[in-house]
């Protein structure tokens, strides 16, 4: 006889998840607030991907027709843009899709996937979904420490994440300090190379990723629309690795995974260098004068980590908490993301915005350690 009294129960592993926290957008009170807490572009979108996102929308079959399962335009157009075989290229949900395809393909119960402390917070999420047992490696300051992390693969290890630069940090490991880490690992093991930030470098800065993804068999390197590209609602990502790695990945993903206007938008985007460079140019200027205003308060015990991305980590070590001044720069009308879950209580993560925002920004949080 069958026990009817069994309770339904998720797999241990994933009782274990804490739940994603997305960046917020509005206070308690349901009062909209200027969002600085999820690294989206101030400047919004370029108009050569709101129009032909438009225009898709628009189409006869955009909403009783799947879209394009193979993303097959769009792989072309990340192609000739990079100099890339298309075949290669595998388009997500969203970066994050293919990074928990990353996870799903590779690794499994009792398999260890390794990542810096305070790297994204995806990859533990992505790790436990699959049974695998999440290993951080010490930082360096906030900063990658590549013998840290060649110090803890085991013959467990089967993926390593490095977001570079990453996020929630903005540090950003150069190019020797990726080969090393790339030449310290077993073949065995996929390095995926989250490179969600790579259009805010400046010239020089690239890690060189894609290289390596172009030659050797077991890296996989992922970009995004969401970030410099502005199109985060539709969620669109990009990866590159070897023919085999793109296989493997294929066989688990959702078949219908980028909308068809999404799509049509990111060709649209990639042909628009204009709104890139502009979106670049503007995150630079202010990302500098940002964190030259709060450096100037550290007096208060006020420190920023070094970033090349589109947001500062702000670290709060004086008188006055990360979690007074997020709540008081909140009543003044910003939301920023306070990081207690990924064990930075100490800090705060301040998008940069456009001119007003973050010149209100910083204004807001010099009122907020003045009391
Ligand atoms: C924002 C972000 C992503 C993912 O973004 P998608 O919107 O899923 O493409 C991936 N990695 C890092 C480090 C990010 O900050």
């Amino acid at each position: 006889m069958t026990d009817t009294t069994r309770t339904l129960q998720p797999k241990p592993w994933i009782s274990g998840i804490a739940p994603y926290v997305p960046g917020k957008s509005a206070g308690a009170d349901g009062r909209p607030l200027i969002k600085l807490s999820a690294n989206e572009n101030p400047l919004g979108t370029g108009e050569k991907a709101r129009e032909a996102f438009r225009a898709s929308q628009a189409g006869a079959d955009a909403l009783s027709r799947y879209p394009d399962p193979g993303a097959t335009g769009l792989r072309e157009a990340i192609a000739a843009k990079f100099g890339l075989e298309s075949a290669r290229i595998i388009c997500g949900n969203g970066s994050d899709e293919l990074l928990h395809l990353a996870a799903g393909t590779y690794a499994g119960p009792g398999d260890e996937i390794l990542y810096v402390r305070y790297g994204f917070s995806v990859y533990e999420i992505a790790a436990r979904r699959v049974g695998a047992v999440p290993v951080e490696a010490d930082d360096r300051d906030f900063a990658t420490d590549v013998d840290a992390l060649l110090a803890a693969v085991t013959d467990k290890t089967r993926v390593v994440y490095l977001a570079n630069p990453n996020n929630p940090t903005g540090t950003l490991a150069t190019r020797d300090e990726v080969a090393r880490l790339y030449a310290g690992l077993p073949k065995d093991v996929l390095f995926v190379i989250d490179q969600a930030y790579s259009e805010y470098l400046s010239d020089g800065e690239d890690d060189g990723g894609l290289e390596l993804a172009k030659s050797e068999p077991n890296v996989f390197v992922t970009r995004t629309f969401s970030k410099i590209h502005g199109l985060a609602a539709e969620r669109i990502g990009w990866g590159y690795a070897a023919a085999e790695v793109i296989s493997a990945l294929h066989r688990i993903r959702l078949p219908f995974n980028v909308t068809r206007a999404g799509q049509a938008a990111a060709v649209a985007a990639l042909g628009d260098d204009a709104f890139v460079n502009h979106s670049r140019d503007h995150n630079a200027k202010w990302r500098a004068w940002l964190a030259q205003e709060l450096e100037g308060l550290g007096n208060h015990g006020v420190r920023v980590v070094p970033s090349a991305c589109n947001f500062l980590l702000v670290l709060f070590e004086g008188d006055v908490s990360a979690e007074t001044v997020y709540e008081r720069v909140m009543e003044a009308g910003y939301i920023v993301r306070w990081l207690p879950g990924q064990g930075i209580p100490q800090a705060l993560r301040m998008t940069i915005g456009t001119e007003e925002e973050t010149r209100g920004l910083a204004a807001a949080v010099r009122a907020a350690l003045a009391g």
